[in-house]
């Protein structure tokens, strides 16, 4: 059982989950299949041969949205789901960061308020793929939400 103070992560990250569990619902209904809750995240997986999955998403193992996770049928379930609750954890930090940021705009704008509360964790990873493009790394493999994630998937 979970600390009841758990509970104040999803505070930070609702609005990104909102999107992440809607997403799962609509990805569930169209191109996937065992759809379930573990320990405070929804997970999706791909239907093998989805349209989707032949598509969009041939290149993927997985896919973190706040509290939400869809997985390829093709990927290796042990290590995309540790690399994806790594992104989780960054999605809870950063919504955190959001809504602290928010709290601090409100007098000035609840416009400004909800937009950093719930952009901040997009916004944290965008920034993160800049600073490595930057640095000369690539986008993705430079960025460091997803070296931590391959570092504690990989372990
Ligand atoms: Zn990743």
């Amino acid at each position: 059982m979970k600390p009841w103070y758990r509970a104040l992560l999803y505070v930070g990250t609702f609005p990104t989950d909102l999107v992440g569990w809607l997403t799962m619902v609509l990805v569930r209904a169209l191109w996937g299949h065992d759809l379930k809750w573990v320990d405070g995240v929804l997970f999706v997986r791909l239907k093998k041969d989805s349209w989707f999955e032949r598509t969009f998403y041939t290149r993927w193992a997985g896919t973190a949205i706040g509290h939400a996770v869809m997985l390829s049928d093709r990927s290796s379930t042990d290590v995309t789901v540790k690399h994806e609750l790594v992104h989780v954890e960054q999605v809870e930090a950063n919504g955190l960061l959001g809504l602290l940021c928010g709290a601090a705009a409100a007098p000035a704008s609840w416009w400004l308020a909800f937009a950093l509360w719930s952009l901040m964790p997009a916004l944290a990873y965008v920034l993160a793929g800049c600073a490595a493009l930057l640095r000369g790394e690539s986008y993705y493999r430079g960025n460091h939400n997803e070296e931590a994630a391959r570092a504690v998937a990989n372990d």
